[in-house]
């Protein structure tokens, strides 16, 4: 077996596994063999049958994505950026987001799209959450990715008639069916010859699964020691759709079943009982997140297209809730998304000191991890996964160089990552993805948006032209 060594790198985001944080550790070398690190220090005088040279570069975690859609949201770039149903409280969800659907022709290149922008980014790790599509393991498998496959099931599809109501078609039987179908693709997928699929559960959205559905998708997820995914507190509507329905708050529901637990992630949790515009009569949520354990999965850039925001990500964390980041939608950077994480959390808390840099990395990483269940990510240190990225700390950008993480989120972004590394095997070198043809699957795209567009009217409940639900930036001359 053989054995690589980083020689002399400027630097290593190195794990401090009994302070559990990661440090800044200067000249330093690391070393993995057959996918897995063996080494993480300085004066490393073990095997090296490959050296790689560390001079000028900054050794981080491949990061962590705990939330994403790749199946489907990079269809809606140009589409859905600027609009929220006024009688919906401004979501995009129940309106906008089933129009513009990509079809089983273009699902394959938005999966290849959007992994290879994360890849381009820095994530080593992510949890694809799509209905499930043929090939989709073997396409998970070509993009050399760690992914978390995440099939969502349901028992009810929602629709809107007139902009302003959501209705329910409910098919608790097919939600059933669907929900098998998800475990036994989690089963193939942990057999996957890459050896880099696994698996968690999703009930869709809280408020198209029966509570059946709900309590036996988190029983089986318990007996297999799978993580838990569901979206939840993701809308004014779904809110109070689920007031009306329980009693209870979206969050307060889940946790009166005692579906709140370590092995919970809510995506996205940001209309808590006290967010200022749910205006209930408690203020017990973000106590229930906290005690429970249940990680938030929170991808603020979907929601602040829309002009929504979480209340805020320092205060959930100071309260003690696991968080871990996602993109959700496009442009599937989460260098871009970590910068706007910390914008909207100190503007929404009006605070710059109420989420540090530190938090925001840990977040991206073992934040992750942990919602993941997965102790061998998201951190360099031995007997971890050789999970990757080399960031050149002599880009211009990059300096000055007092504080490399923070000229990496604020300044520099993508631009200085050299290479993304899973398992040890390069899957990004100079700006390029090697496992997957981004460019023909973005031109691939362009076509099938086009039919995407022509389509869309008959499905809009107002029958309206692309136009006229999403008018372009200028006038097409
Ligand atoms: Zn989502």
């Amino acid at each position: 077996m053989a054995t690589t060594v980083i020689r002399n790198a400027d630097l290593v985001i190195a794990w401090d596994a009994t302070e559990k944080q990661h440090l800044y550790l200067t000249d330093a070398e690391v070393a993995y063999r057959d996918g897995q690190i063996t080494f993480v220090g300085r004066g490393y005088d073990g095997p090296a049958d490959e050296v790689i040279d560390g001079k000028g570069m900054m050794v981080m975690p491949g990061l962590v994505n705990i939330h994403c859609h790749p199946s489907s949201e990079p269809m809606n770039k140009g589409l859905i950026d600027e609009i929220g149903s006024p009688g919906l409280y401004n979501s995009s969800l129940y309106e906008y987001m089933p129009i513009f659907r990509a079809d089983a022709e273009a699902v394959p290149s938005c999966v290849r799209v959007a992994l290879s922008e994360l890849l381009l980014s820095g994530v080593t790790t992510v949890a694809d959450l799509s209905m499930a599509h043929p090939g989709w393991l073997d396409l998970l498998g070509e993009s050399g990715m760690r992914v978390c496959i995440a099939p969502m099931f349901r028992s009810a599809r929602w629709a809107t008639k007139n902009g302003h109501t959501v209705e329910y078609a409910w098919d608790e039987a097919a939600g059933e069916k669907s929900m098998t179908e998800a475990f036994s693709l989690i089963e193939r997928a942990e057999q996957h010859p890459s050896g880099r699929l696994f698996g968690m559960v999703v009930p869709a959205q809280i408020d198209t699964c029966s509570e059946t559905l709900l309590r036996e998708s988190f029983q089986e997820a318990t007996k297999k020691n799978l993580s838990w995914q569901i979206h939840a507190a993701q809308s004014v509507h779904e809110f109070h759709e689920i007031t009306r329905r329980s009693g209870f708050t979206p969050i307060g529901w889940l946790d009166s079943m005692d579906l709140l637990s370590e092995r919970s992630i809510i995506g996205h949790g940001i209309f808590l009982d006290d967010h200022p515009r749910t205006k209930w009569h408690t203020e017990n949520d973000l106590d229930r997140l906290a005690a429970t354990g249940t990680t938030v999965a929170h991808c603020p850039t979907v929601f602040a297209r829309r002009g929504i925001a979480m209340r805020s990500f320092g205060r959930y964390r100071k309260r003690g809730v696991n968080m871990g980041v996602g993109t959700d939608t496009y442009p599937h950077n989460m260098l871009d998304e970590l910068r706007l994480v910390s914008y909207l959390a100190r503007t929404q808390s009006e605070d710059p000191r109420s989420l540090t840099s530190t938090d925001l990395f840990d977040a991206a990483t073992i934040g992750g991890a942990t919602a993941l269940n997965r102790d061998d990510i998201g951190r360099l240190a031995p007997g971890c996964r050789a999970d990757f990225v080399m960031v050149d700390v002599t880009h211009p950008q990059m300096r000055p160089s007092r504080d490399p993480m923070r000229s990496l989120i604020y300044a520099a972004g993508d631009r200085a990552i050299r290479s993304v590394h899973v398992d040890g095997q390069a899957v990004v070198r100079d700006g390029k993805v090697l496992t997957m043809d981004y460019e023909g699957a973005a031109a691939h795209l362009d076509e099938a948006q086009k039919r995407i567009i022509a389509r869309a009217p008959q499905q809009d409940w107002a029958h309206r032209p692309v136009d006229k639900i999403s008018p372009p930036t200028f006038r097409w001359a």
